[in-house]
């Protein structure tokens, strides 16, 4: 496997654009290699375009981080899906319409969204010690901030997991069963201790947003020890698991209740599905209570996409 990209000269800062095989444009990418040998950090935005918090979050650690900080090195891809980005598409890669985060490993004879994902699983995380994916609801989700671990990897990932995250600014930290699909979780299956942040929504960012989501990395970096500055004592996060994915199971227009960020009883109304002329195509109500974590904010929702996520906690006695 190559993991030449990661020899980055000690005490240097590198900006560059990486080829990708099989696709004819190329990853921006930013390295900070410290002066004192250590681990590295991949750092990733971008995987879905319209997610702009988490792209600025990237782009401003990218531009803020300097060498003499460092102890091992971070190296940060601000924009992964760059020609939806250049296309704006609401996230699908452009040449092939697909969703980047269901497809990974990915497939090397595959289509540009296959090839890209091949490309970031086979070259990129094998030089990876640790991995932070940076999201943001899309142009039709509404979120409430939140982080996700991993929790379909082998213990000690899981646990190192829990960890980054647990150094991060959120209320709230999701722990993913799922070990496939997602970059996310398949680095996890590599190995590599990995979280996803999720802060704003709805194709909208202000810096006051990306500046929390650069100082989440930051404290992750702090927490393993590759930034300096005192780690920050690990805030009392609640842990969510159980989550409870819902897609349209026809395209309709989709009617909710709630907010996400709500707590919501078992058996409470979380929205209605209805077709043109106002007639319902399906009800859905929470089957536990739980916290949403974010839903459809267009009022168009094709078949097969989300309509609204929610999770219950990991103690289901505790609020
Ligand atoms: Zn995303």
């Amino acid at each position: 496997m190559n993991t030449d990209i990661f020899n980055f000269s000690p005490g240097t800062k590198t900006t560059g654009e990486l080829d990708v095989p099989g696709i004819d444009w190329k990853l921006p990418y930013t390295a900070v290699s410290g002066c004192r040998p250590g681990k590295t950090v991949l750092v990733t935005a971008g995987i879905h375009n319209a997610e702009y918090v988490g792209i600025r979050a990237a782009m401003r650690l990218a531009q803020s981080l300097s060498p003499d900080e460092i102890t091992g090195q971070v190296v940060i891809l601000p924009l992964v899906n760059r020609s939806g980005f250049e296309h704006r598409t609401m996230s699908a890669v452009y040449e092939d319409g697909k969703n980047l985060n269901r497809l990974f490993p990915g497939d090397p004879d595959g289509t540009a969204s296959d090839r890209l994902s091949w490309f970031i699983s086979q070259t990129l995380f094998p030089g990876a010690d640790y991995y932070v994916d940076l999201h943001c609801g899309d142009g039709f989700e509404k979120l409430s901030e939140y982080v996700y671990c991993q929790g379909a990897a082998e213990p000690e990932v899981c646990a190192d997991s829990e960890r980054m995250a647990a150094a991060t600014d959120m209320p709230y930290t999701v722990r993913s069963t799922i070990g496939s699909g997602g970059a996310f979780n398949h680095a996890g299956k590599m190995g590599v201790p990995a979280v996803l942040i999720e802060r704003g929504s709805q194709g909208l960012w202000t810096e006051e947003e990306a500046q929390k989501s650069e100082e989440d990395v930051r404290r992750i970096l702090k927490t393993l020890g590759i930034l300096q500055g005192k780690a920050p004592e690990p805030r009392p996060h609640t842990i969510l698991t159980h989550a409870h994915y819902i897609d349209a199971g026809q395209s309709g227009c989709w009617y909710p209740e709630r907010h996400p960020g709500d707590i919501v009883e078992k058996g409470e109304l979380l929205g209605t599905l209805r077709d043109y002329f106002g007639s319902v195509l399906e009800t859905h109500e929470a089957q536990a209570r739980a916290v949403i974590l974010f839903q459809a904010c267009s009022l168009s929702t094709p078949e097969g996409t989300p309509l609204i996520a929610y999770a219950e906690w990991e103690n289901r006695e505790r609020k």
